[in-house]
């Protein structure tokens, strides 16, 4: 079965638009008492306008069409990003003069973050001015972005996990790549490396071929980071195969997975042409995979600064679970809630602060169940998911891991068996989607907290 991938026969796609991570805001607002209203630029371009519920220093929650919509700073264009930040600083103290030392340090944090630096020692040099003692955290951003300049890693790489064969009463079907021998893997592997090939020969003459244990990376990122991307890639791979205990001698794709890491979306939309005849605008990342397990993730970075390289990291990531996923214990399909919850909660996992996810989830999940707001629009799966409902998903999904990490296991393995999400979440938490749901704002309302009452990050 001649199961190369096609480049003209794209069968799933999962993209993530920007919108799941990002908007902010622009100068408009801030005219009436309570009512306040926003616009701002995210970073793939796109607007958006609405009422203000609330903000933090991360992340702004605003009801876009009756729907609260969580964004973090992180998810911004540069300037909106600062202009909002500033705008809101302003509406609280009433004026430039009355803004704080730590205003002026979170306002140059988030300029450094996009490699302002000049602007940054500005609104450093003034937090000192208000305050002196703000002069060590001030020097201390500096130092530490001129050290990240010349990239370090990220996060630890997690060892994947010997482990156990998954639950086997419901006979979920055995991991794709397992039923593959040796002989034909190389032969898959060696066709990918073809189709890399012909991508790098059209798209750029400068990408190379970084090859890890599970995945094939084609870039054109200079060689200093090959390492980190690597790293972002196994790492993912690593948390998953922990998380749905893949035995480490077992292979959840036919070969490697094919991954395009690319500097600049022309060349993103360039790739997505040739590989898939997809035009990707709006998208800063997808994932394609056809009926024989082929897969392959396309994302591209925008910018250098530190604040695109962590939004490119989370969108990698967040592409790479949904290869896995799809490709574990077979083709079966997972609600679409679930599939971009977990998508964003393992990004968050192997990224941690560098991630925006747990942020915009717990902001999202309280605005919504302050509003009493209904889930049905979010489970109900047509294979669409709104992205501005991305961070309700990752609530929902980190609600069902943290109640109970093996349920959770178990409830994936039952839908990829064809068991409904109803009666997977019976069967594995005992409880309705109306159970489910009240115990889940119950959960928001507690502040997310864990069994022993600890305050827990997603
Ligand atoms: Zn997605």
């Amino acid at each position: 079965m001649g199961c190369l991938p096609d480049p003209t026969c794209p069968i799933f796609l999962f993209v993530c638009i920007g919108l799941s991570v990002h908007q902010l805001a622009g100068p408009v607002g801030g005219q009436g008492s309570d009512e306040q209203r926003i616009t701002v630029v995210m970073n793939y371009g796109g607007q958006l306008h609405g009422r203000l519920i609330s903000e933090d220093e991360s992340v702004l929650v605003m009801d876009i069409d009756g729907l609260p919509c969580a964004i973090a700073y992180d998810q911004l264009e540069a300037r909106s990003a600062f202009t909002t930040m500033r705008h809101l600083m302003l509406t609280r103290r009433g004026s430039a003069d009355a803004l704080t030392a730590e205003d002026h340090f979170n306002l140059g944090s988030l300029l450094l973050g996009r490699n302002r630096h000049d602007r940054a020692k500005r609104e450093f040099q003034l937090a000192r001015r208000k305050d002196a003692s703000w002069r060590a955290k001030c020097d201390a951003a500096l130092a530490t972005f001129r050290r990240d300049r010349h990239g370090v890693a990220l996060t630890d790489h997690v060892e994947p996990s010997e482990s156990t064969p998954a639950d086997s009463r419901v006979k979920p079907p055995s991991f794709v790549g397992s039923a593959i021998d040796d002989e034909r893997r190389e032969k898959i592997i060696e066709g990918y490396k073809r189709v890399g090939e012909q991508v790098r020969r059209k798209v750029g003459a400068d990408l190379v071929l970084v090859e890890t244990e599970h995945f094939l990376i084609w870039t054109d990122w200079a060689r200093a980071e090959h390492d980190q991307l690597a790293m972002w890639c196994e790492s993912m791979y690593a948390k998953l195969s922990g998380m749905f205990d893949v035995p480490s001698d077992r292979h959840v794709f036919p070969g490697k997975c094919l991954v395009f890491c690319l500097r600049s979306q022309a060349r993103f939309l360039k790739a997505a042409k040739i590989l898939d005849n997809y035009n990707a605008v709006n998208a800063l990342g997808y994932t394609s995979t056809d009926p024989n397990g082929h897969t392959h993730v396309v994302v591209f970075r925008q910018g250098g600064s530190p604040v695109g390289r962590d939004a490119f990291a989370s969108t990698l990531v967040h592409e790479g679970v949904h290869a896995f996923v799809h490709l574990y214990r077979g083709q079966g399909r997972l609600p679409t809630w679930v599939n971009e919850g977990l998508a964003n909660v393992v990004a968050e996992a192997v990224l941690e602060d560098r991630c925006p996810n747990a942020e915009t989830a717990a902001a999202a999940s309280s605005a919504f169940v302050a509003g009493n707001l209904p889930l049905a629009t979010i489970m109900v799966d047509d294979g669409m998911l709104d992205p501005r409902v991305y961070p309700l998903a990752h609530s929902l999904v980190a609600f069902l891991m943290d109640r109970n990490p093996e349920a959770f296991s178990g409830l994936i393995n039952d839908i990829k068996a064809t068991m409904s999400m109803e009666q997977a979440l019976e069967r594995r938490y005992g409880w309705s989607i109306d159970q489910f749901d009240r115990a889940w704002r119950t959960w928001v309302v507690g502040g997310m907290t864990d069994s022993n009452g600890q305050a827990k990050r997603e």
